[in-house]
C-alpha cells in the first residue's frame, strides 16, 4: 500500500465528461489498495474567464476580492470530482485549501504556503476515504482566502506530498511528460525518463514552461520527487528529482526556445562609474525583470549596454528610461524581433566544451549569436527570432538528444 498524491490539471477535469474519466482513475488506484489525496485545478479556462469578469466590473481590481473569486473555480471541481467518485462507490470528501489547513502568508493573488495542518486529511485517508483538495488556494492568519500565483495547484500538490508524507506525487496534465525539446517544434524531440530539480527549473526559466516554478523550487527544498504524466494515456510520465551521479553523464538534458524576450540596447552611455546602476535600479524601481544583460568595450568613452526583457514590459521599459537617457545622453533601440535559445544539463557541471559545441553547430548553420550568458548548468543565447526553431534543431542534434 502506498499514500499517493495526484494532481489534475485544467484541462484533465476540463468538462463533466473527464471529470469522470478522472473519478475511474482515481477508482482503479484506490482499488489496488492506495490511500489517495487528489488536488485539481478549475475547469481549463475558468480561471482566466473570472479574471476577465473581474476586470469588466472594476479594472483594478482589489487583490483580496480576486482571490475571493479566483478561489471558486477550484471549489466547483473538487465538489464535481468528489460527486462523481460518489457515483462509482467510492467514498471521497472534498477540502477547500482553507479546510484543508493551508495557511499562507497574506500576500493575495501570490502568497506563499506557511504551514500546512493535515491531521484531518490523513486522519480520512487512514479511513480508506479518497481526499479531494482545492489547489491554488490556502487561508491567511486573519482567515481571508488566498491564492498562490497562477499555475499554484501544482505548488498544492507538491506541498501536500510533503505535508502528508507521501511516498508518490503524481503531477497530471495533457502532456507525457518533459521533452529535450518543444516536439512541435523539434520533430526528433524525445520524453526524458528523468530530470533535476535545477534542470527543470533552469527550462522553465528559459522558455519550456511544464509547472509553475515556484512549486518545483518547493519541492527541491523538502525533496518531494514527483512525477509528471499524462491524464490522456498510461504511459510513465518523467520523473522530477535531485540529481545523481549517472544524470550527470549525460552533458545537456534539454532545449529550449524563448521567444517572448525583447532586447533593448542603450547607446552613448558615458563609460563612468554609477551609469548601468541608475540604468537597472530605474528598471527595477517600474518591477521589470531584466534578463541578459551585455556591455561592450567603451569607444571615445561611449559604451553600449544590450539588455532583455519580457516583450510584454518593453513599453513600459522604454518610458521609464526616456528621463534618465535623456539626462545622460544616451539613446534606447527596441528589437523584438529577438529569441532566447538555452541549452540546459546537469552535467555542464563536469564536461568541458560545451559551449563550443553549441556556437559551432550555430556556426555551421549560418546562425548568428547577438548575445551570450551562462549559468553553471546553462548557456543561453539570444539570436534573431526567424531562425530560433531551425537553432533549437541543430542544438538538439549537435548534443545527441534525437530520438533513435
Ligand atoms: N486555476 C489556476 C490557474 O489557472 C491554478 C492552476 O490551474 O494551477 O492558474
Ligand atoms: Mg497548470
Amino acid at each position: 500500500m502506498s499514500r499517493i498524491v495526484q494532481k489534475y490539471g485544467g484541462t484533465s477535469v476540463g468538462d463533466v465528461e473527464r471529470i469522470k474519466r478522472v473519478a475511474e482513475r482515481i477508482k482503479a488506484v484506490r482499488a489496488d489498495g492506495n490511500e489517495l489525496l487528489v488536488v485539481v485545478s478549475a475547469r481549463a479556462g475558468v480561471t482566466n474567464e473570472l479574471l476577465a469578469r473581474a476586470r469588466a466590473v472594476c479594472p483594478a481590481p482589489d487583490e483580496r476580492e480576486l482571490d475571493m473569486l479566483l478561489s471558486t473555480g477550484e471549489q466547483e471541481t473538487i465538489a464535481l470530482t468528489a460527486m462523481a467518485l460518489h457515483g462509482l462507490g467510492v467514498p471521497a470528501v472534498s477540502y477547500t485549501g482553507a479546510q484543508a489547513g493551508i495557511r499562507t502568508d497574506r500576500t493575495h493573488t501570490k502568497a506563499k504556503i506557511q504551514t500546512i495542518e493535515a491531521r484531518r486529511l490523513v486522519a480520512d485517508l487512514k479511513e480508506g476515504k479518497v481526499v479531494i483538495v482545492a489547489g491554488f488556494q490556502g487561508i491567511s492568519e486573519h482567515g481571508h482566502i488566498t491564492t498562490l500565483g497562477r499555475g499554484g495547484s501544482d505548488l498544492s500538490a507538491v506541498a501536500l506530498a510533503a505535508a502528508v508524507k507521501a511516498d508518490k506525487c503524481e503531477i497530471y496534465t495533457d502532456v507525457d511528460g518533459v521533452y529535450t525539446a518543444d516536439p512541435r517544434v523539434v520533430k526528433t524531440a524525445r520524453k526524458l525518463d528523468e530530470i533535476t530539480y535545477d534542470e527543470m527549473l533552469e527550462l522553465a526559466s528559459a522558455g519550456s514552461k511544464v509547472m509553475q516554478s515556484r512549486s518545483v523550487e518547493f519541492a527541491k527544498k523538502y525533496n518531494t520527487v514527483f512525477e509528471v504524466r499524462s491524464s490522456f494515456n498510461f504511459n510513465p510520465g518523467t520523473i522530477v528529482k535531485e540529481e545523481t551521479q549517472s544524470m550527470e553523464k549525460v552533458v545537456v538534458r534539454g532545449v529550449a526556445v524563448d521567444k517572448d524576450q525583447a532586447k533593448l540596447t542603450v547607446s552613448g552611455l558615458a563609460d563612468k562609474p554609477g551609469s548601468a546602476a541608475r540604468i537597472f535600479r530605474t528598471l527595477a524601481n517600474a518591477g521589470v525583470i531584466v534578463d541578459m544583460i551585455i556591455q561592450n568595450v567603451s569607444r571615445n568613452g561611449l559604451a553600449n549596454l544590450s539588455f532583455t526583457v519580457p516583450q510584454s514590459e518593453t513599453t513600459k521599459a522604454d518610458a521609464i528610461l526616456q528621463p534618465l537617457l535623456a539626462e545622460l545622453g544616451a539613446v534606447c533601440t527596441i528589437d523584438d524581433s529577438i529569441a532566447k535559445l538555452s541549452v540546459v544539463g546537469v552535467g555542464m557541471k563536469t564536461h568541458s566544451g560545451v559551449a563550443a559545441t553549441l556556437f559551432q553547430s550555430l556556426a555551421d548553420a549560418r546562425i548568428n549569436i547577438q548575445m551570450i550568458s551562462t549559468s553553471e548548468i546553462k548557456i543561453s543565447i539570444v539570436l534573431s527570432q526567424d531562425k530560433a526553431d531551425e537553432a533549437a534543431r541543430v542544438a538538439h542534434t549537435a548534443f545527441g538528444l534525437d530520438a533513435r
